[in-house]
């Protein structure tokens, strides 16, 4: 391993924990729930432990995997993990992900008759410029094989998809991209709830449209 890749190892094992502990202290998750990885260089990834507070991460100590997937080193991963790979599996362009059980999320996702294919509607630009559609996964027990293979069906097209009654899976191209559209979905569950039972204006699909082009989204 070269120094370079060493460092960038290093920054990434402090940003992980740094991020952790940022949602951690506002409530976005809580007790030893939520988990984050970020791809590596050397085609490896780095991921929260099993069993720990997103607010203690020790860099030192966070699991650490080869480029097939095996891990090395750090310890035992989050039982959790099949989520994050079946992201990465199917998105080449993933350098992060950030799985929370954040509260208004989850609330969403429990909601009787919401559309599986875009569970919340257009609020605001950052919403469509930063999640997108989002599809909502069926519910499967955490780790089980179906709830990543249902994951991996959705990620190819979506980098944001929510887990019914359990919490969201979210991609980005930087480990800061994947948390800033994590909190943007968070929030936008709160304004949703927040809304419910008013009659609301969302975007309209020439205003949604109209960013897609303009920020060149997919
Ligand atoms: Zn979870």
């Amino acid at each position: 391993m070269t120094d370079s890749v060493r460092h960038a190892e290093n920054m990434a094992r402090s940003e992980i924990a740094a991020v952790g502990k940022s949602l951690f202290n506002r409530g976005l998750t809580f007790g030893s729930t939520g988990n984050i990885s970020v791809r590596l260089e050397d085609g490896g990834w780095l991921m929260t432990p099993t069993n720990v507070s997103m607010g203690e991460l020790d860099p030192a100590r966070l699991s650490r995997f080869d480029a097939k997937g095996n891990h090395v080193s750090g310890d035992a991963p989050t039982k959790e993990a099949v989520l994050h790979m079946a992201m990465y599996g199917q998105r080449q362009d993933a350098g992060a992900v950030v799985h929370l059980h954040s509260s208004h999320s989850v609330a969403v996702s429990m909601i009787e008759g919401i559309d599986p294919d875009d569970v919340l509607p257009p609020l605001t630009a950052y919403f469509v410029m930063r999640v997108g559609r989002m599809p909502l996964v069926p519910y499967w027990p955490p780790g089980d094989s179906q709830l990543a293979r249902a994951v991996e069906k959705l990620a190819g097209k979506h980098h944001a998809v929510l887990l019914a009654n359990h919490g969201p899976v979210v991609a980005g191209t930087t480990l800061a991209n994947a948390q800033f559209a994590t909190e943007e979905l968070e929030e936008t569950a709160k304004l949703f709830l927040m809304l419910r039972g008013m009659a609301i204006r969302p975007l309209t699909e020439q205003q949604v449209d109209d960013l897609r082009l303009r920020f060149d989204l997919k």
